[in-house]
């Protein structure tokens, strides 16, 4: 899909930019669809939509501010009832992600009432609780380099996602940036949870910044930036950028299609399940007639059928048997 269609189509787009002579980069995304597909794929609860969708759009940002890079895992760690929540990344703006409890509002109150913070949305802090934010960053696969990838964590600070990138950002990469993260969340009439609009922002002081821009900026990109009523109005990235730079002057660097896409497929599935020992793949063969495996990742499920495995537990006996 080329950049027009995808705008045409309404499909997720990121930007990047810079402002002040450099000394301030700015990424900007819409992420209602890879944030919908995420919802959809692992049935979330309402507040679980908000946080991976929350954590998958930080994901995006991040990836964006980087040069060079084949992976970026970002996982949340928390003590509260979702668990934790992983996301990947790579520099073709594709993401995807999975929470360890996709309903977990469920376990927080029994009776199915949803827990709001104080700007009457769903509190994404109270299902992450208290605990870290780990981000690393891989390369070199492609070329055959198996170098140590680069690793950080913060603790959370709020558990709301946007400023605990923004804390990240600031302690393990030292670049002060604002970052706002928004995924709304309507609930259908079945229970059932619908994204409505989701994005986000990332502003980064470089060293050298003029103190009145980045005093301009922080009042701007504060309270007052309503990253999804914009969207739902009909935003693009380059219009988040506007809101959040107020009076200031950008370029455009790029733009860019993203959206959730998962790595996974039934010929790795099949792999996978071939190099099981054939006593193992055997009983799977007599109990189930079949075997199956989902990825964690997209929540897909691959069904190996009777004669197919059959073929595997051969081929593995006759492994064994050399
Ligand atoms: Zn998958």
């Amino acid at each position: 899909m080329t950049l027009k269609e995808a705008i045409n189509e309404h499909a997720d787009t990121l930007v990047r930019a810079t402002a002040a002579g450099g000394f301030i980069r700015c990424v900007a995304a819409v992420t209602t669809n890879t944030a919908a597909e995420a919802a959809r794929r692992h049935q979330t609860t309402h507040t679980v939509s908000a946080a991976l969708g929350r954590t998958l759009t930080g994901a995006l940002l991040l990836g964006a501010g980087q040069k060079e890079f084949d992976r970026l895992t970002v996982r949340i760690e928390g003590d509260g009832p979702v668990g934790s929540i992983t996301v990947e990344s790579n520099k073709f703006g594709q993401v995807r992600g999975y929470a360890r409890e996709p309903r977990a509002d469920e376990l927080l109150n029994g009776d199915g009432s949803y827990l709001l913070n104080e700007q009457g949305k769903f509190s994404v802090r109270s299902i992450i609780g208290e605990g870290m934010l780990h981000v690393s960053y891989e390369s070199g696969f492609d070329i055959g380099l198996h170098r140590e990838p680069y690793r950080g964590s913060v603790p959370l600070q709020t558990g709301e996602l946007g400023e605990d990138f923004a804390y990240y950002l600031a302690k393990s990469e030292q670049i002060p940036s604002a970052v706002s993260l928004g995924v709304l969340v309507r609930a259908r009439e079945s229970g059932e949870t619908f994204v409505e609009a989701a994005g986000g922002v990332m502003v980064q002081v470089m060293p050298g910044a003029d103190e009145r821009v980045v005093a301009a900026i922080e009042s701007s990109i504060g309270k007052n930036l309503s990253t999804t009523n914009l969207i739902r109005e009909g935003a693009r990235p380059v219009d988040l950028l506007r809101a959040a730079l107020s009076d200031i002057q950008f370029e455009v660097l790029e733009e860019r299609v993203v959206g959730f896409a998962c790595t996974c497929s039934y010929e790795r599935a099949a792999s996978l399940i071939s190099s099981i020992d054939a006593v193992e793949l055997e009983a799977m063969l007599r109990e189930d007639k079949g075997a199956s495996l989902t990825c964690h990742f997209c929540n897909e499920t691959y069904r190996i059928d009777e004669p197919t495995l059959a073929e595997m537990v051969e081929k593995n006996r006759s492994v064994v048997c050399e």
